[in-house]
């Protein structure tokens, strides 16, 4: 990458003194969608808009370290690869066995260099108002329509689905109330062959 010098490249410990320091990406820089432009989208109350970033910021955060992390690290470095996650609430990537800026030469300078870039655009992909407001959407997690008064349903895999014990987990929802549905009635298949004549 074209300016990045030894000096760009980030080290992080969690030692007094910086013993033990390896190179790393600060990744503490979640900014998070604001509850106005939740209310403003969704026509929800300020407190489910709260709620709603809460669980999407758990779930963004989850899906980068559980996801995005492992396969990055795996694909800039080898399967060899040691990382792990420093300083508090987890801000820092820190990855252990690849040596340090001295010893690298400008393949792996630019190696180190694509590799923070990448993790770092992913973490502003996954905190950007867009998706962030995606996920609360797809989620259904402001929608009125879809709440459920008995428990905290969700949408998973694109099924809505109930909580486990959760009255209503039999139901749908027709104009805001919960009923059971009429069991539905098979309709004879009648073909049509007028059209033949
Ligand atoms: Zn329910």
């Amino acid at each position: 990458m074209k300016g990045y010098t030894r000096n760009d490249v980030e080290m992080h410990s969690d030692h007094f003194l910086g013993r033990d320091s390896h190179v790393a990406v600060k990744v503490k820089v979640w900014r998070f969608t604001a509850t106005e432009s939740v209310v403003d989208k969704f026509g929800c109350s300020e407190k489910e808009a709260q709620k709603a970033l809460g669980r999407a910021f758990e779930l963004h955060q989850q899906s980068f370290w559980e996801y995005d992390v492992p396969s990055l690290t795996e694909h800039f470095f080898g399967k060899n690869v040691k990382w792990r996650t420093e300083g508090r609430q987890g801000g820092w990537l820190v990855v252990c066995n690849i040596g340090v800026p001295s010893e690298w030469d400008g393949v792996k300078l630019n190696r180190w260099a694509l590799f923070a870039k990448r993790i770092k655009t992913t973490v502003a992909y996954l905190s950007s108002d867009e998706v962030v407001l995606d996920t609360i959407e797809a989620n259904g997690w402001c929608r009125p329509d879809m709440r459920c008064n008995q428990c905290e349903a969700l949408m998973i895999n694109g099924l809505y689905c109930h909580e486990i014990g959760c009255p209503n987990w039999k139901k749908v929802k027709i104009d805001g109330e919960w009923v059971t549905p009429e069991p539905e009635e098979e309709e004879d298949f009648v073909y049509d062959n007028e059209e033949d004549e």
